[in-house]
């Protein structure tokens, strides 16, 4: 079913997701697998649930009747055969029919597979490409059902061609893979139309771990495996992260890495086209990089603002407990927290302040928190911690408010 997309708060702009079915690509590394979750569709429970998805009154109906697209799909790739002809085909055309406009995350199907979805469509979409590797045979033992490398940057050259807004996800990332070639990929994805990339390094936890066959170990590669366990990053993956966006950059593209500088344009694309979407973290950097300076000590307050100068979340009185187990199962235990009517405001506030809500300021290169020599947070007096913004970002992440003015050119007293 349309779900609201909850894990993606304030990262990504589209807030409903919708995956049709178990994709069977097969990826070694995929993340629903490994996770021990399953997706399942059936065309005829998909077609009567959409039908009844307006109109009741909870957040995905809200949403949709607002207007806002949803996110075909990140748990599942819709264009596999699997997908498509089992619940794809007629959701989508079904979709169409409710005036529902998608966004699409993909790594294609057959040729005449991503015609008729395309055809299925009365609007121009934004389609998000995935793109592991250059070499095909990796690809091939990497996401054995996928189609090859080559054979994405056709489709993307061909969407682009037909006015849709197509970006490459680098997504997973694993310098290995890319073999020497990470700035030709760069190249190809903007040569093919793609119009900014989005990267992510290759991460599991000791529980994905566990679940991969020895021969999807084999096709990551098991120093590559190793790694993507490590909670820091080694010097190599850093250094590799910096020339890949090095790369994006000398193209002209706009990109989206978590160890970027500063803000990004990238998720600008998801408002021209639709319109209707959340803000992101992005958005708050973005805004606050048009006034003067290259510092600013922010408070919440400043921070909700410049998140919402170009578009709030709706207003929402429902229960939030979603959207706070996506980002930190465990803060549900907290008996002191609740979730009830707190809107997404009130998860924004539970991300700023509480460092166990993954995704928050803290999890971007450009916000600094502010500490006490007893390093706990300089709150303001509302209680918030204040946070030092830096439009070119770097380390660190936690600054002692004694010590600010080696780390910036404001003062403690600014504060
Ligand atoms: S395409 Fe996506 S959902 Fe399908 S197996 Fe690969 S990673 Fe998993």
């Amino acid at each position: 079913m349309i779900v609201p997309f909850c894990g993606e708060y304030l990262f990504h702009p589209v807030p409903l997701e919708l995956s049709f079915g178990d994709c069977g690509y097969g990826c070694a590394y995929c993340f629903v697998r490994l996770n021990g979750s399953r997706v399942r569709h059936s065309a005829v429970g998909l077609a009567n649930a959409l039908g009844r998805a307006r109109g009741r009154g909870d957040l995905t109906s809200v949403l949709l009747d607002d207007g806002y697209p949803v996110l075909v799909s990140n748990r599942s790739d819709f264009l596999s055969p699997r997908a498509w002809d089992g619940a794809a085909r007629r959701g989508l055309a079904v979709m169409t029919e409710m005036g529902v406009r998608c966004a699409f995350q993909t790594k294609g199907g057959t040729r005449g597979r991503l015609e008729e979805a395309e055809g299925t469509l009365d609007y121009k979409a934004v389609w998000y490409w995935t793109l592991t590797t250059l070499d095909e045979g990796l690809s091939a033992r990497l996401e054995p059902g996928a189609p090859g490398p080559a054979e994405r940057l056709r489709c993307m050259e061909w969407l682009a061609g037909r006015g849709h807004s197509v970006y490459a996800g680098f997504n997973p990332y694993e310098r290995t893979w890319h073999g020497g070639r990470g700035a030709e990929m760069a190249r190809r994805a903007r040569e093919a139309g793609a119009f900014g990339v989005l990267m992510q390094c290759l991460h599991l936890n000791s529980n994905q771990r566990k679940r991969m066959t020895a021969g999807e170990v084999g096709a990551c590669g098991a120093d590559a495996v190793g790694r993507a366990m490590r909670k820091r990053m080694c010097e190599g993956d850093l250094d590799y992260a910096d020339s890949l966006m090095g790369a994006c950059a000398a193209e002209g593209l706009p990109f989206f890495c978590y160890l970027g500088d500063g803000g990004t344009v990238l998720f600008d694309r998801y408002r021209e086209v639709y319109g209707k979407v959340f803000p992101t973290i992005q958005d708050a950097g973005n805004r606050l990089a048009e006034g003067a300076g290259d510092e600013r000590i922010v408070g919440f307050g400043g921070f909700w603002d410049a998140l919402t100068a170009r578009e709030s979340p709706p207003r929402w009185g429902g229960d939030m407990r979603d959207y706070v187990a996506s980002l930190n199962r465990e803060m549900l235990y907290d008996q002191a927290l609740s979730t009830r009517g707190i809107g997404f405001r009130g998860v924004a506030r539970l991300m700023w302040r509480d460092l166990r809500m993954k995704a928050g300021p803290m999890f971007r290169r450009e916000w600094a928190m502010l500490v006490g020599d007893d390093y706990l947070p300089v709150a303001d007096a509302d209680g918030d911690p204040l946070y030092l913004w830096r439009r070119r970002g770097g380390l660190p992440t936690v600054i002692p408010l004694g010590r600010l003015s080696e780390y910036s050119a404001l003062s403690p007293e600014t504060a």
